[in-house]
């Protein structure tokens, strides 16, 4: 299966090659065994263990603690890797990096290194943060923890938590101290193992509308009595500990809508290439192309996104409460919008569940549909950022930004900073620096074309629009009355809108920091040029554009990608 990601790293090569051909019947990956698993409402044991012998799990330990973690990029290319050939596999097998994560964020050297060396034996950890009638109202959470001279002994229910019951051990997050509001929260690490049978209830699966396979259960204690050393990080930071934990985890969900994509675009493409109407192949349709060069530019927008975000972790780490707000909510959006669009090409085999490789595609539309949902759904990321509106238009108008970090970013061929978790906050004072170093970028390309270094003066102009269109909202955000409450619906469109101007900020310096790397697609004018022009055309509905440049560019990548001869119209 191809993959439509800028560039490979090695760790992504090798998992590909572990794959293998996912075109044999005995492949673990193999659309049959993956229809066969969906149906059955069956965990997928045969490709996990797959990933287990390729070493999958040294990538959600940091190499501090024994593990092979080093660059939440790579983490995201793998998940991509994965995603590309079954989403629930990805999940499933995924959750223990996520489980795993606190722990690295906040637990003791000795729970750190013990806990590496769990997962790298095998070990599968979940994290309970939801509570069945609380879901992201993190704060009415009741399961508790209460302190006595044996421990502390635990009550309460954790459900809808992936793994729950397949898993060796929980991260919980408790209330330790109903007195002291959001300080009131403490975090565990259980190992259910050292438990007694009474001590937990397991819940049933629930039968899930996607990723039917996966482990989607619950956990209830009943008195259960847990040493203190199983608290990670102090008592009553759990609640910061998690918020901060989660602008790891969301920004890295963006690898499970790439992966998912890609596998769209592969299903669609070979029908596309291969079904015959009207005395032509489907692909000819002008409709047909358009609608694909279209989901194109989507996947390049997701995956520009994908790319800053993660470096993010590393280089602007100290921005990451706005930065994982934007990839969260605009990833997983763009996705599913452009998976929603693919669908339409394939007609009925979108619908059916065994023609046209065993259901594939509605089997990985409906396992998309998660990413939306879990790790913080879109209203809640936008809700994140609509909370830092005020400081982030301050921050815009006052034009500073962090230069190295923003450089780290932007540059690719730069070696990523370990990540300090320490510089992780809860609100990022110094705003956004991809977006606030915008009217610097202009400024560049402006001197590039006065310098003669650049001669697509229509970049420019496509700048400048972005500059004012970014300019006229950083009014608007000012202008909000903001209230933690009562949020109207016209602040949920402007996170949008910061979103798509986020997008194309980024964009340019991507551009601008790679323009003279000739490999790789960040090089290319064009693709500048492309991405910018449907941003725009999304934050501006009146937005006009010269079309023949941007289907000529669209007709290019498709030739080039899927080597097709046929010339859109
Ligand atoms: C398959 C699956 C796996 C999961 N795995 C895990 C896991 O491993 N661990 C774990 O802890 N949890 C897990 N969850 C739980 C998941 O994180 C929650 O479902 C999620 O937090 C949303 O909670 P909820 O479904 O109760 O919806 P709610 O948060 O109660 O939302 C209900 C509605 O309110 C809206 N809403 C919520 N907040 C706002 C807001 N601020 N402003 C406006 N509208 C708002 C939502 O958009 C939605 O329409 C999983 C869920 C699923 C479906």
């Amino acid at each position: 299966m191809g993959t439509y990601s800028y560039y490979k790293q090695t760790e992504d090569a090798d998992l590909d090659k572990f794959i293998g051909n996912v075109n044999l019947q005995d492949n673990a990956f193999s659309s049959s065994l993956s229809a066969t698993y969906d149906k059955q409402d069956m965990f997928p044991e045969a490709p996990c263990s797959v990933l287990n012998e390729f070493g999958m799990n040294r990538f959600y330990v940091p190499v501090q603690y024994g593990g092979s973690l080093s660059s939440y990029e790579q983490l995201i290319d793998l998940w991509r890797t994965i995603s590309r050939h079954d989403l629930t596999v990805a999940i499933g097998h995924g959750k223990t990096s996520l489980g795993g994560i606190c722990t690295w964020l906040a637990g003791s050297p000795e729970q750190a290194n013990t806990l590496g060396k769990n997962i790298i034996n095998g070990d599968v950890v979940s994290w309970g943060l939801t509570e069945r009638y609380h879901g992201s109202d993190l704060l009415a959470n009741e399961f508790e923890a209460r302190e006595t001279p044996q421990g502390w002994v635990i009550n309460g229910e954790k459900w809808l938590i992936n793994n729950a019951t397949r898993g060796d051990m929980i991260c919980v997050l408790a209330l330790t101290d109903p007195q002291l509001g959001a300080r009131g929260y403490s975090l565990f690490l259980i190992d259910k193992r050292k438990l007694s049978s009474t001590d937990y209830r397991l819940l049933p699966k629930e039968h899930t509308y996607g990723i039917r396979g996966a482990d989607i259960s619950g956990i209830e204690f009943q008195n259960a009595v847990i040493s203190s050393d199983t608290m990670v990080g102090e008592r009553g930071a759990g609640l910061e500990i998690v918020l901060k934990a989660l602008q790891l985890t969301r920004t890295s969900c963006v690898g499970l809508s790439l992966g998912a994509a890609d596998h769209a675009f592969n299903l669609v493409f070979d029908f596309v290439k291969q079904h015959r109407m009207y005395d032509r192949y489907l692909i000819e349709l002008p409709m047909v192309r358009r609608t694909l060069a279209e989901t194109y530019v989507k996947l390049m927008i997701a995956e520009l996104v994908s790319v800053v975000s993660s470096r993010s972790i590393h280089a602007l780490t100290g921005e990451m409460s706005v930065i994982s707000a934007i990839a969260k909510a605009f990833v997983p959006t763009m996705v599913d919008e452009l998976i929603a669009q693919l669908g339409d090409q394939l007609g009925s085999r979108a619908f059916l569940t065994e023609e046209y490789k065993h259901g594939m595609f509605q089997k990985l539309e409906r396992d998309h549909r998660l990413i939306a949902i879990f790790d913080g759904s879109t209203v809640v990321n936008r809700n994140a950022l609509i909370n830092q509106f005020h400081l982030l238009a301050r921050s815009y108008k006052k034009g500073n930004y962090d230069k190295d970090g923003l450089a780290q970013t932007m540059n690719l061929n730069d070696e990523l900073n370990k990540i300090n978790p320490e510089k992780l906050q809860l609100v990022s004072i110094s705003g956004c620096s991809i977006l606030q170093s915008l009217p610097q970028a202009v400024e560049q390309l402006r001197t590039l074309i006065i310098n003669k270094k650049l001669t697509e003066t229509r970049l420019l102009a496509l700048a400048e629009t972005l500059l004012e269109e970014t300019n006229a909202l950083i009014e608007k955000l000012s202008a909000c009355v903001l209230s933690a409450r009562e949020v109207p619906q016209s602040h949920f469109e402007l996170a949008a809108q910061y979103e798509l101007c986020f997008a194309g900020a980024a964009c340019i310096q991507l551009w601008l920091h790679n323009s003279d790397n000739s490999s790789g697609r960040f090089s290319q004018a064009l693709w500048m040029e492309v991405c910018l022009t449907h941003l725009l055309k999304r934050l501006n509905s009146e937005f006009k554009f010269d079309t023949s440049i941007y289907e000529k560019f669209l007709t290019s990548i498709i030739s080039e990608k899927f080597n097709s001869q046929v010339s859109m119209s």
